[in-house]
This record gives C-alpha cells, sequence and structure tokens, in this order.
C-alpha cells in the first residue's frame, strides 16, 4: 500500500514546549494586527478587558472570548460583509455556505492549510487526483483543490454529481488519488467496474462525512486504496488528520485547537468530549476562538505517536452541540437512545427530558406505543442504561409530533 510522509518534518515533529512557543509567537502577532484592523476583534477584547499586549502565554487564549459559529451569520448581517473580522484586504474568493454565512478566501496558496493532511495521506507530487467535493459556492472543493496544487497534485475538479463522466475521466487520465467523501469514491469504484472502465486510485483522502471501519476496510482490502481522513470546516480549514496509525486525528500544527466542557466552557480534560473550537492565524482573516458547533475529544495518549508526530490527537466527530448533553457527569445523545429504542418496535415515539431537582440530574424517558401493542418498560429501561450508561425511568404516555427527542429543562442557578 501507498506510503504515508511527512510534509514539514520541523513543524510536525516539534516537541511540544517549542510548539507551544512557535504558536504563542503567532497567537501574539495575530492578536495585535487583528486589534489594529479589524473592528469587531477590537470591540470583543476591550470587552473583556484585554489588550494585545496582555497575551503572554497560551493560557491567556481562555481570556479571548469565543464567537459562534450559529451566531456569525447574524454577525455578517448586522455588519456586512465580513462582520468587522476581515484583517487583511487581498481576497481570492467569496464562498457561501448554509446558514447562510459568508467565507472569504485570503491571499495564502494554502488558504485551509490541507497540504500535511494530504501528505499523512500518502498524496506525492506528480498524483492526478479527482476533488469531487462542491466548487458551487461552497469551499469544499477549493480548500482540498489548494491543498492538492501545493503539494504539487495534478486536480481534476470534479464537483459533485455526474457520476459517469467522473468515472470516463478518472480512467481516462490514470487518476491515481481521490479526495472527498468516503461514500462517493466507493460509488465512483463500484461504477468503474461496471462499466469496464477500472480506476487506478492507489490513495483517498476522506473527509466531510463519517468514515466508518467497515467502509474503510472495503476500500483498502477490495481495491487496494489507502484511505486517510481529516476534520475541516468550512470557517476554519483543516484541523485536524489521521497518520497511519489510524487511531484519530493529529491536530494541525498551524492552529490551535480547544475542546470545552459543553457546561461549563472551560478546557475539557482528555478524553472528556466537549465543543471544538479553532483559532487560526491567517493573515487576512484569522478567527480567534471560533467555536465550531462540532463535539469531539482529545484521545487519551498512552505515549510518542509512532509516526513521529508530536500534536495531540482528536478522536473523531462524535456529535454537534445541541444534540449532546452531558447528565450526571455522562455525556448523552439523542442518538444513542434512539439506537437503544430501535430494538423496541412498540415504540411509536419517545422523548427523553433531563431536569434537575435537589441538584440532582434526572432522566426520564416517555414512550408512545404503536396501537395493539405492549411493552416490557424494565427490559427497556435496561437497554437504555447500557447504551447511555446512566439510570431513567421510562413512563409510557403520550409524545407530541415533532417533540426533540432529548430535551434539557434544567435551569441553572
Ligand atoms: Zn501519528
Amino acid at each position: 500500500m501507498r506510503p504515508s510522509s511527512v510534509f514539514d518534518r520541523k513543524l510536525e515533529m516539534l516537541d511540544r514546549a517549542a510548539h507551544r512557543a512557535w504558536l504563542l509567537e503567532r497567537l501574539r502577532a495575530t492578536v495585535a494586527a487583528a486589534y489594529e484592523k479589524a473592528p469587531a476583534v477590537r470591540r470583543a477584547l476591550d470587552g473583556a478587558g484585554l489588550r494585545p499586549a496582555d497575551v503572554r502565554s497560551l493560557d491567556d487564549l481562555l481570556r479571548i472570548p469565543v464567537t459562534r459559529k450559529d451566531a456569525l451569520a447574524s454577525l455578517q448581517a448586522a455588519d456586512p460583509p465580513w462582520a468587522g473580522l476581515l484583517v487583511g484586504g487581498r481576497l481570492q474568493r467569496i464562498h457561501a455556505s448554509p446558514g447562510p454565512t459568508f467565507v472569504p478566501q485570503g491571499s495564502a496558496d494554502d488558504y485551509w492549510r490541507f497540504r500535511m493532511a494530504f501528505a499523512a495521506a500518502g498524496f506525492r507530487a506528480g498524483d492526478i487526483v479527482v476533488d469531487t467535493l462542491s466548487y458551487h459556492l461552497t469551499p469544499g472543493g477549493f480548500m482540498l483543490d489548494a491543498g492538492l496544487r501545493s503539494l504539487g497534485c495534478v486536480v481534476i475538479p470534479a464537483g459533485t454529481g455526474s457520476t459517469d463522466l467522473q468515472v470516463t475521466v478518472a480512467s481516462h487520465v490514470r487518476a491515481t488519488g481521490y479526495a472527498g467523501t468516503p461514500s462517493f469514491l466507493r460509488t465512483l469504484l463500484h461504477r468503474g467496474r461496471e462499466l469496464n472502465l477500472p480506476l487506478s486510485i492507489e490513495v483517498a483522502f476522506a473527509t466531510a462525512e463519517m468514515l466508518p471501519e467497515s467502509l474503510r476496510s472495503e476500500l483498502e482490502t477490495g481495491f487496494n486504496i489507502r484511505v486517510l481522513q481529516g476534520y475541516a470546516t468550512a470557517d476554519l480549514g483543516v484541523l485536524a488528520y489521521e497518520c497511519p496509525e489510524k487511531n484519530g486525528m493529529h491536530l494541525q500544527p498551524e492552529c490551535i485547537v480547544e475542546i470545552l466542557d459543553l457546561e461549563t466552557g472551560k478546557p475539557a480534560a482528555p478524553g472528556e468530549a466537549g465543543h471544538v473550537v479553532g483559532t487560526t492565524f491567517d493573515a487576512d482573516y484569522p478567527l480567534l476562538r471560533f467555536a465550531t458547533g462540532d463535539v469531539s475529544a482529545f484521545a487519551a495518549e498512552a505515549g510518542p505517536c509512532p509516526c513521529g508526530r508530536t500534536a495531540p490527537k482528536l478522536k473523531g466527530l462524535l456529535g454537534r452541540v445541541g444534540d449532546a448533553i452531558k447528565v450526571r457527569g455522562m455525556f448523552v445523545r439523542a442518538s444513542m437512545i434512539e439506537e437503544a429504542m430501535k430494538g423496541f418496535p412498540a415504540v411509536a415515539r419517545f422523548q427523553a427530558v433531563v431536569t434537575r431537582e435537589e441538584h440532582h440530574d434526572r432522566l426520564e424517558y416517555t414512550v408512545e406505543l404503536a396501537q395493539g401493542t405492549s411493552l416490557d418498560a424494565a427490559k427497556l429501561s435496561e437497554a437504555l442504561r447500557e447504551a447511555v450508561k446512566i439510570r431513567g425511568e421510562v413512563r409510557i404516555g403520550s409524545v407530541p409530533p415533532g417533540a426533540p427527542r432529548l430535551d434539557d429543562r434544567r435551569v441553572w442557578k
């Protein structure tokens, strides 16, 4: 299988203390420039009583207010077009993403910092790569495109759709690489076999959706393709990427990633799930403590990674903020409950409600049964406890259509 490589040995393998010093220098320069040129940053820092000169260690990052992705649309609407966050004036492109929010592409060559991620995945100069994220308004296609070209790859700007044409092109030019969602890669490979147009793809970078291990193993063993993945957002670019160890994604070393406890907003301990918050240092459009809305966790570390990279790892995407809450210290998601409910076909609708009584979290499930069915409530209760790791009460009753599956009604006083 295609070997992986390290793009920037100096930075990717820098020891932790030296890397923190490097990041602090970038942070100080970025805060100073943003305070000078981005009115929204100046307001936020003034509001927090923080001057650029006060940023003396990486811990001072915690004093900078967080900007939430779900607030960005209204901030941009109130102060068009860039909500007072733009620092430099040299843009290459302007993108839009659902929300709607607008995403400027600054002047840097590999603006979203993907080159290290592609090298780790085994891409190299001369690869001909099918880039299948959309190039239409949204930045996805261009994000991958810029990283690939900075590595010396040749890009086929395929975008989404037109499966047969993509297979024809990739087969004709003997494409060796693929970048995009893993499910579409599978579609292309199977279609290639059906059309008797074999594809010569050796290496793939998967992003923008979950990569189940069953799918990875089908692509690796069935088609002999190395498949590694990365985590990126439209606003921040790539934040983490896998190395050949495949047990988590190393943080991209040119940015700062924090995981913040969903309740307290304070840094979460390794292994604890929390809100992914990123800080980038682009000269045109840096983002300071931008909260993505995604939930992840730092992987617990057993020792240095055999690949030689020194950056900590993210466990991968665990969900979205809003569908995940912490109950009695445990992380509960609606999807976990739904999975357990699937084993009980009598359940037509359900709702889990969390309340707080006498400083104790209380979890109650209301389940509405399909007509003419019955349910062993104790058995369901046991299955739910198994799924979410905490005990809740099951009540049979009625659930209004469209009710949130997991409703947090706790009031914090
Ligand atoms: Zn590694």
